[in-house]
């Protein structure tokens, strides 16, 4: 059976320093979820928890815990969730607060923060860049954390380089076999791998396309499990998520039984 578009577990809310936007509110994503047919959502704002060093401040749980009580609906489950960060240094921005959260991200390729995840004028070469793709991801990978509720962000997202050609060149430097090595970890590990709107978008043509696409290629051949995120910061992303996400999983052929579901612990 074709995957069913019914989900999309990354969305900020004005909670989120980036977004600050009133209109992106709680009730506004139900309405997204209502409007679509989409049986969970989960928001997901910045976080770094309060007492773990160097990392960004202001985004702790008691600033995220004002979007509780999430509105309810017949038919969705809401969920609360957070998007947390790997610094520089390779602290985890989550330890004792993992079981407030239903649900959370991990991305390992916010290399745009440079004095945070990455060293201010850190090397831009594609094979430094490369590098850091896999080191990170692996440095989460062999922690003891709780993957069955865990999902790696925007693997393939415009923040690992600046431009569109030297991501693709990024994507391109890591050999198949390391992708195997990694996604095959991801699959036995079960946390679930993203598929984000914003990285999609922003690449049109057939070429491009292949390239991008062709680490979710190998993780799906390594029997990893995929979920949908939009990353949305603003009401508008709503309106065009769901023909995106519809057209990747014809091009990834992605199957019901390739979805992410998250596992009672
Ligand atoms: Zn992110
Ligand atoms: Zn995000």
């Amino acid at each position: 059976m074709r995957f069913v578009v019914d989900h999309d577990i990354h969305i900020h809310s004005k909670i989120s320093g980036c977004s600050n936007d009133p209109l992106q509110n709680k009730e506004r994503m139900l309405k997204y979820a209502l409007d679509n047919n989409l049986k969970t959502i989960c928001v997901t704002d910045h976080y770094w928890e309060k007492g773990i060093e160097n990392g960004p401040m202001g985004q702790t749980y008691e600033r995220l815990s004002e979007n509780l009580p999430l509105p309810q609906a017949e038919g969705v489950k809401f969920m609360f969730g957070c998007e947390t960060d790997l610094n520089r240094f390779g602290v985890l921005g989550i330890r004792e607060t993992i079981d407030k959260f239903d649900f959370i991200i991990i991305p390992t390729t916010h290399l745009h923060l440079e004095g945070f995840t990455v060293e201010k004028g850190e090397s831009t070469e594609i094979s430094h860049r490369a590098d850091l793709w896999v080191k990170r991801l692996e440095n989460i990978l062999s922690r003891d954390l709780p993957f069955r509720k865990i999902g790696i962000a925007h693997i393939v997202a415009g923040k690992i380089i600046k431009g569109k050609e030297n991501l693709l060149a990024v994507l391109d430097y890591i050999p198949d076999e390391t992708y195997e090595r990694i996604f095959k970890k991801i699959a036995s590990l079960g946390c679930g791998v993203e598929i984000n709107y914003s990285d999609m978008k922003a690449f049109d043509t057939e070429g491009e396309r292949k390239r991008l696409l062709r680490p979710y290629k190998i993780a799906k051949k390594c029997g990893c499990k995929f979920y949908f995120g939009s990353d949305a910061h603003h009401p508008e992303v709503f309106e065009n998520t769901i023909a995106m996400y519809e057209k990747v999983v014809d091009e990834l052929n992605l199957l019901e039984s390739d979805k992410f579901h998250m596992a009672k612990a």
